[in-house]
């Protein structure tokens, strides 16, 4: 494995001798892990299928950064120097120049396993492989690959910037020195590891994928209202959100995937999704990222709430 050591000063004079870390899919998470690598001091080349979707993506990372100076996390010229440090792709060409590649695509296995097909054949051999998956088995994604002990889980928290908590889940067949990378990382991002084996949901996301569900139930039953079931998790648990706040923050086709792994990976009934967050999905109400989920956003919000 390459030396993953830290990567240099982003004002370092060598700057093209930093660590690239090539993020794919520009979407909520996939900005959110460039932006704070790119304030870490990583070069970041941020991946997305289309130029529109990069576009977004990128500006994405622009306002979740204004939002982190507006917050007095982020210097302004820190801002500006992480902002130089990211460019952007189309496609997969250009992974070969990455020592780290961080895969944000959506939550399909098929999709995951395609996208690191292609992936294992176009990097650096010695690049650390890693899915931000929230509930797929790292294993399952690392069966297609030639070489499964490269790939690891690298799961952040939404909103990246803001969350400490990174998940590191060895597939099966991961290689200890891949962990020990994959750790590396996230410390160089400033965040706090915790460790999983690869248990479908992981430790936090099936905690996360009952409580939503089970509040989503109490809704579709008329328990009791949005508002207020929000207000009881608030007030009742300290949660600093609501389950519905924290679903439309997440994303409801996010939610609806990882409740059919959850499924899928242990057939108990506490697991089967709540028809409700199915039909949302199906009409397209995926929360703040499309504009509506429990709740409406007008547009500005939408986007500039979710960084
Ligand atoms: P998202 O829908 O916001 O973004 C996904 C992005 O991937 C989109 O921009 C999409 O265009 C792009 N994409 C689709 N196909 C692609 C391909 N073939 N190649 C490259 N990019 C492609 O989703 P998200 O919420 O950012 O979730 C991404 C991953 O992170 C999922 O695995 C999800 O489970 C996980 N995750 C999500 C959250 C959350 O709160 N949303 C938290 C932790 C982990």
């Amino acid at each position: 494995m390459t030396d993953l050591e830290g990567p240099s000063s982003p004002s370092d004079p060598r700057a093209s001798l930093r660590k690239r870390v090539f993020v794919v899919g520009a979407g909520l998470m996939g900005t959110g892990i460039a932006a704070q690598s790119a304030l870490a001091g990583y070069a970041v080349t941020l991946e997305d299928v289309n130029p529109e979707l990069v576009g977004r993506g990128l500006d994405r990372v622009k306002k979740t950064l204004d939002h982190a100076v507006r917050r007095g996390k982020v210097a302004p010229d820190a801002k500006e120097t992480a902002v130089q440090s990211i460019d952007t792709a189309i496609g997969l060409r250009r992974v070969d120049t990455a020592q780290i590649v961080v895969e944000a695509a959506p939550e399909s296995l098929d999709l995951k396993r395609g996208l690191f097909r292609e992936i294992e054949a176009a990097a650096d051999p010695q690049a650390l492989l890693a899915s931000n998956t929230s509930s797929l088995p790292i294993t399952s994604i690392a069966s297609v690959l030639q070489d499964p002990g490269r790939l690891v889980g690298i799961h952040f928290f939404n909103p990246v910037l803001q969350m400490e908590l990174v998940e590191v889940i060895p597939g099966h067949r991961t290689r200890p020195e891949v962990v020990q990378a994959a750790e590396k990382f996230a410390r160089d991002l400033g965040k706090t590891v915790v460790h999983s084996t690869d248990s479908p949901g992981f430790v936090t996301t099936r905690a996360l994928g009952v409580l939503v569900n089970e509040a989503a139930w109490m809704l579709s039953e008329g328990v009791s209202t949005r508002e207020e079931i929000d207000t009881a998790y608030k007030l009742g648990f300290h949660h600093p959100m609501g389950p519905f706040e924290l679903a439309d923050l997440v994303g409801l086709d996010t939610l609806l995937s990882i409740l059919d792994v959850l499924w899928d990976g242990f057939r108990d009934p506490k697991y089967r999704a709540c028809p409700l967050l199915r039909r949302l999905v199906e009409a397209g109400k995926l929360g703040r990222k499309s504009g509506e989920g429990f709740y409406s956003y007008p547009p500005r919000e939408g986007l500039a709430g979710a960084s």
